[in-house]
């Protein structure tokens, strides 16, 4: 009999911790994935002697207080084993131009203090403040876990929270007297995010800057997949299963407009509870529209789709000493302004670059390394006029401008080294992904929409019975964090709600 406790719809990060949380808590579960793997982003690929990693340039894995659920927990209690190295700096940001910069930050708070204060003399203690920020923000973050969201005791003991709740990253930093050199900097990482720093909510920038700086960015061993991998497993091991090659393409709804099941190859399957790794747009067109609150189809239309990015993935045929490479992780900005940054995004805005090796000496064969290129591209950036026919020479062309220009910021040769050559564009992720304009981080985080107030609405936005949601396009936001996370919410909100029989 067809007929689960729960399903859930892609296994991208999102899915696959809902999928054995839930599996875990002796829930009869189904996890559909239309790709032949699991990850989504999160995988890996081959060409030639290389495996590349797809996505993930640096995996935040602490939180920003021991006393908040981190990715490290969840993979502790769901008992995944991928043994994460840890890096001792967060990036390396240039600026070009005569008033630009060359600076590495590093990881931990004193030695990023000590590294910021470097850079921009006389800033440590506004720094140092609006770091601190996040003391009183995840103590109210604590607070409404355990207690829930009570506006008048956030008002009475969580005042700093609402009044930070309402600015924007750039008028926080402003406000505690942060030099403007020293915000740039701090800024370096809105591209993570997806929406610039004027725009970006300062608390949830702060929780991610915060959560890696003093956590420090991390890499799994073997790509990104190792972590899929080990997720499946922990998965099957709770008596989960997984279908691959599965795709939904359908979502049944009985009279009362409540879930009760999907249709993937052709095969009708029935649950209690549907969780969606799928972001909501694609589960309303496979939906009879009539069983979707006006409230949900509007939100859908409303809301801006977030950043996509073309990358480009270069295995090289001698190693990152030869070439000159001596960072992990290089942002490349044409102004100190994200602002700028994003307006000038065709035009070298900002670009970042990747050298595994530095993380993963050994993660290429003796003698050679890998390059990882990665530019924006937001909704509306792709070539009115591209074709199927001008495809291959529109990204060509992206790949060669940006090695070219990444071999004169730097001064090195890396052309008469490639290797193998792949490239990725916002139309690689939509086929891949499946999701409207190549999306990757979901919708945008920003104005009216941002973290706050989609926690805050959750359940006035989320409202069709049996029906939930996670993943990058949720209310964390986008990135693996946020996929994880709200995958645990996830499963704790369908495994409470079926204990109670609701
Ligand atoms: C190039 C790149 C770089 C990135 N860098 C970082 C980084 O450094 N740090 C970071 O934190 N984040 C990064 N991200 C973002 C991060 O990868 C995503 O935010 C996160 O992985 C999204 O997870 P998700 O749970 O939403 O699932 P997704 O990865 O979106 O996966 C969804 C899954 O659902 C499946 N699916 C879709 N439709 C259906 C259907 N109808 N039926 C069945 N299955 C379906 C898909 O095949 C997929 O497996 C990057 C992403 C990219 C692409």
């Amino acid at each position: 009999m067809n007929t689960y406790d729960v399903i859930v719809v892609g296994a991208g990060n999102g899915g696959l911790v809902a999928a054995t949380e839930v599996a875990k808590a002796g829930l009869k579960t189904l996890l559909l994935e239309k790709h032949n793997l699991p990850g989504g982003c999160a995988t890996s690929f081959v060409r030639g002697r290389f495996e590349f990693e797809p996505s993930l340039h640096e995996l935040c894995s602490e939180s920003s207080s021991p006393k908040l659920t981190s990715v490290s927990d969840l993979f502790r209690d769901l008992g995944v084993d991928v043994p994460l190295v840890y890096e001792d700096t967060l990036f390396r940001a240039i600026v070009r131009g005569e008033d630009g910069y060359d600076v590495v930050l590093k990881a931990g708070k004193e030695a990023f203090l000590d590294s910021m204060e470097a850079a921009v003399p006389g800033c440590r203690a506004s720094v140092e403040a609006f770091l601190d920020l996040i003391e009183p923000i995840d103590d109210a973050q604590i607070d409404m876990n355990e207690n829930g969201l009570n506006p008048v005791k956030l008002f009475k003991e969580h005042g700093d929270f609402l009044r930070a709740a309402s600015h924007s990253a750039d008028e926080l930093m402003a406000e505690l007297g942060v030099p403007e050199d020293a915000q740039h900097l701090l800024n370096t990482y809105w591209g993570y995010l997806g929406v610039p720093t004027d725009e970006l909510n300062g608390l949830h920038y702060l929780s991610m800057l915060v959560s890696y700086i003093y956590g420090h960015p991390s890499m799994p061993k073997y790509r990104s997949h190792e972590i899929s991998l080990g997720l499946i497993k922990a998965f099957q091991s709770y008596g989960g299963e997984v279908r691959y090659n599965s795709e939904v393409t359908r979502f049944l709804y009985n009279g009362k407009h409540e879930c009760i099941g999907v249709v993937a190859g052709g095969k009708v399957l029935y649950a209690k509870k549907i969780i969606s790794n799928v972001i909501p747009n694609n589960v309303f067109n496979r939906s009879d529209n009539r069983h979707i609150s006006p409230r949900s189809r509007k939100l859908a239309n409303a809301r801006k789709m977030g950043m996509s990015v073309a990358t480009v993935y270069l295995g090289l045929d001698c190693t990152m000493e030869e070439l000159g490479v001596t960072d992990y992780s290089v942002f490349v900005m044409k102004d100190k302004e994200p602002r700028t940054q994003y307006n000038e995004r065709q035009n070298f805005g900002f670009y970042i670059v990747n050298c595994l090796n530095k993380v993963l000496p050994d993660c290429t064969p003796a003698g050679t390394c890998t390059l990882f290129f990665t530019a924006p591209f937001f909704p509306g950036d792709l070539p009115e006029d591209l074709t199927p026919e001008t495809y291959k020479k529109f990204k060509n062309d992206f790949a060669e401008k940006h090695i070219r220009d990444y071999e004169q910021v730097m001064a090195m040769s890396i052309i008469p080294h490639i290797e193998e050559i792949s490239i990725a564009t916002p139309v690689t992720f939509a086929r891949y992904l499946g999701t409207p304009g190549g999306t990757i981080y979901g919708y945008a985080s920003e104005g009216w929409d941002n973290i706050i107030a989609r926690t805050a609405l959750k359940d006035m936005d989320y409202d069709t019975k049996n029906l939930y949601f996670c993943g990058g396009h949720y209310i964390r936001g986008d990135g693996y964090p946020s996929g994880y996370l709200t995958g645990h919410m996830a499963a704790e909100e369908v495994i409470e709600a079926l204990k109670e029989g609701k």
